[in-house]
């Protein structure tokens, strides 16, 4: 796979426009669990990043996930905000002038953003939060770059254990951010951070799907 620039910022107001089309869905999950706001949040910090992005040409692939993050940072109000805004800066960090992204770069951009998040929320695996969709994620692409496998066939994999293990947070406990305050009532709900990963990842599968 060999993605460019102009692509990636194409891909990047898609999900802007999927999350602007999920805020309700979004926002109503956060409600059973959290404050319900987290579709109204990410909606409106997209919002901004869609703005951002039509004001800058895509010059590279690290510029635009910098502009992305740094959006999200400063207008997404809640945990997700910052929590997203890091994935994003700290993938743009292992893309800096890159014009093209390979599906090596695009796990390696994964795993980077993974690890900011993991430090700044003090999450692991299996606390209900997005990485449990984020990490499943990030090891399978990792796999099929390695094996050679092609880019819209590593997401559409990618896009589908996205979606069950999203599903999979409806048994699990939160035990970081607002939903771990209602402890085991909290079981029986599908995590929203979770949920907006999993859009992400369908909107890539899908942009790459169309490439094809
Ligand atoms: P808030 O909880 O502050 O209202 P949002 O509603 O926008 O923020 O986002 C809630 C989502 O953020 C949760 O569903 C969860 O996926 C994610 N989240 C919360 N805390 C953490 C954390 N410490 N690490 C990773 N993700 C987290
Ligand atoms: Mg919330």
């Amino acid at each position: 796979m060999s993605v460019s620039a102009e692509k990636v910022r194409d891909i990047l107001l898609d999900i802007v426009r999927v999350i602007d089309e999920n805020k309700q869905y979004l926002t109503d999950l956060d409600a059973a669990i959290g404050d319900g706001d987290h579709g109204h949040n990410m909606a409106r910090g997209f919002q901004v990043v869609k703005s951002k992005l039509e004001e800058n040409p895509a010059v590279d692939v690290g510029d635009l996930l910098k502009v992305t993050a740094m959006a999200l940072i400063s207008h997404v109000g809640g945990a997700s905000g910052p929590l997203y805004g890091t994935l994003f800066l700290k993938g743009s960090a292992v893309v800096k002038d890159k014009t093209e992204l390979s599906l090596q770069d695009f796990s390696g951009v994964l795993k980077a953003g993974i690890e900011g998040v993991k430090a700044r929320g003090k999450a692991e695996l299996g606390e209900k939060t997005m990485l449990d969709v984020l990490i499943p994620v990030q090891e399978s692409i990792e796999a099929d770059a390695k094996a050679g496998t092609g880019g819209a066939q590593a997401l559409a994999k990618a896009a589908k254990l996205a979606e069950e293990c999203k599903d999979a947070t409806k048994n699990i406990i939160a035990t970081k951010g607002r939903a771990s305050y209602l402890g085991e009532r909290s079981i029986g709900h599908i995590d929203p951070g979770a949920t907006s990963s999993w859009l992400m990842v369908l909107t890539v599968s899908k942009a790459l799907e169309r490439e094809e």
